[in-house]
């Protein structure tokens, strides 16, 4: 099997060492990718937003899966146009990336599916907006409608500054706000039938404790041993299956990664949102521990056969995954940053250092944007897992390099509550 990852970040380097370990598959390629991914993967200069670049790439190569890492192409229709020129895709089309392309769209797809989820409401003018937040009180949860690259969401007790957020947007969806610890479900969706993968946590906030501003996630680990018993077998029947049924009878059957985001509340586990792809950093522990092959997953998924296939295993163990991110990160980045260390780790079995925002030079291996890299750990257990993760962390250096000491040192929102949230 010939694949083709599309994207540049760690999503996509996990994805591509997970492909390789494969046995079905004989090729991976990646566009454009990045350093790390170039390590196991052909990398072609074709931009992830262009359609029928990434068309005729696929053709070219001759390839027999096409996986689209990020939500900006999926919302633009990027796999609609491979998927015309006749190539499986893993990923889903424009309509049915609308689950995560329009918060209002996704909270009307779950009020008919009878999801469990947060009230709400989707509000056009500041009078709506303000009627909203007194109807469901403090704290305030307001959304952009649409894609903001993790920046659309504010929770605050300060009505003000719930009010300005809204006058920033266009539309916003306002909510109740979801009390109880948050994970990430990933289900592999074929659209009708979906399989998860194991539940895991991503550390948002860029400041030890859940403090200070959020970030693309900062780290996360796999699995979470405090979830309850049963938890993926309810989510799976009250949220992923009415939802792919709903999808189907719209006409936009979801085909691809459905990320579902959770609160688990007094009252059950809740849906916060829904994403159309997997999420960075948290499938990377998740796919380190996958010991089944994620070509022929996802390849049967495109296809619309994952009933034929085996559910997904996973090892047992734990695995974590340390993010390292450049000077000034989040409010900007430095670039340039030349990045030493990471040739020591490559021997490591159970540590992969993962490339998110760097670039190879004359200088060296440097950093290229934000989320710089992540180092990733498989160990006996979380504290097996995270010991080897921070060892791999102290041995690389880049100038003003920041990172979290407190990775999967206690689960997220068990410990630090609603204000890691945000
Ligand atoms: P979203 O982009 O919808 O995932 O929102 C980003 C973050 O805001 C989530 O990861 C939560 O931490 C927080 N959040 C969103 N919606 C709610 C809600 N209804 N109640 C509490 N926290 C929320």
């Amino acid at each position: 099997m010939r694949t083709l990852v599309v994207g540049t970040g760690g999503r996509e380097h996990a994805l591509a060492l997970a492909l390789a370990a494969d046995p079905a598959v004989t090729e991976v390629h990646a566009a454009p990718g990045n350093p790390g991914i170039g390590e196991v993967a052909t990398l072609h200069a074709v931009d992830p937003m262009d359609g029928p670049g990434l068309a005729a790439l696929a053709t070219s190569i001759g390839a027999d899966l096409v996986v689209v890492g990020p939500e900006a192409p999926l919302v633009a229709g990027v796999a609609d146009a491979v998927r015309d020129a006749g190539i499986a895709v893993f990923g889903p089309s424009r309509d049915a990336a609308r689950l995560e392309g329009s918060k209002a769209f996704s909270k009307e797809v779950m009020a008919a599916a009878g999801v469990p989820t947060a009230g709400s409401r989707t509000c056009a003018t500041p009078e709506e907006v303000a009627a909203a937040l007194d109807a469901f009180g403090a704290p305030y949860v307001v959304k952009d409608d649409a894609l903001a690259a993790g920046k659309g969401v504010v929770v605050t007790t300060d009505r003000d500054e719930a009010l300005a957020h809204a006058a920033g947007c266009g539309r916003v969806v306002v909510e109740e706000f979801l009390d109880g610890p948050e994970f990430s479900l990933f289900v592999v969706c074929d659209g009708t039938v979906g399989r998860p993968l194991l539940p895991a946590q991503d550390f948002k906030r860029i400041l030890d404790g859940g403090r200070g501003p959020n970030t693309g996630g900062m780290g996360s680990y796999a699995p979470l041993a405090w979830l309850p018993e049963g938890i993926v077998d309810t989510v799976m029947a009250d949220v992923v299956a009415p939802t792919l049924a709903e999808m189907q009878q719209r006409g936009a059957p979801f085909v691809g990664c459905l990320y579902v985001g959770l609160a688990l509340t007094a009252g059950g586990p809740k849906v916060i949102e829904f994403n159309c792809r997997f999420g960075d950093p948290d499938v990377q522990p998740v796919l380190a521990l996958l010991t089944s092959p994620l070509g022929t997953l996802l390849r049967a998924a495109a296809d619309g056969d994952l009933a034929a296939v085996p559910a997904p295993s996973f090892a047992e163990g734990a695995s974590v995954s340390v993010v390292m991110a450049s000077a000034g990160y989040p409010e900007g980045s430095s670039t340039g940053d030349v990045i030493v260390g990471t040739e020591t780790l490559a021997v490591e079995d159970d540590v992969d250092v993962i490339h998110a925002g760097t670039a190879r030079t004359d200088a060296g291996l440097v950093t290229a944007g934000g989320r710089v890299l992540a180092v990733r750990a498989t160990g006996s257990d979380v504290a097996d897992a995270r010991a080897k993760a921070y060892e791999g962390i102290s041995s690389i250096s880049f100038p003003g390099a920041q990172w979290r000491r407190d990775i999967a040192a206690e689960p997220l929102g068990v410990v630090e509550g609603a204000a890691s949230r945000g």
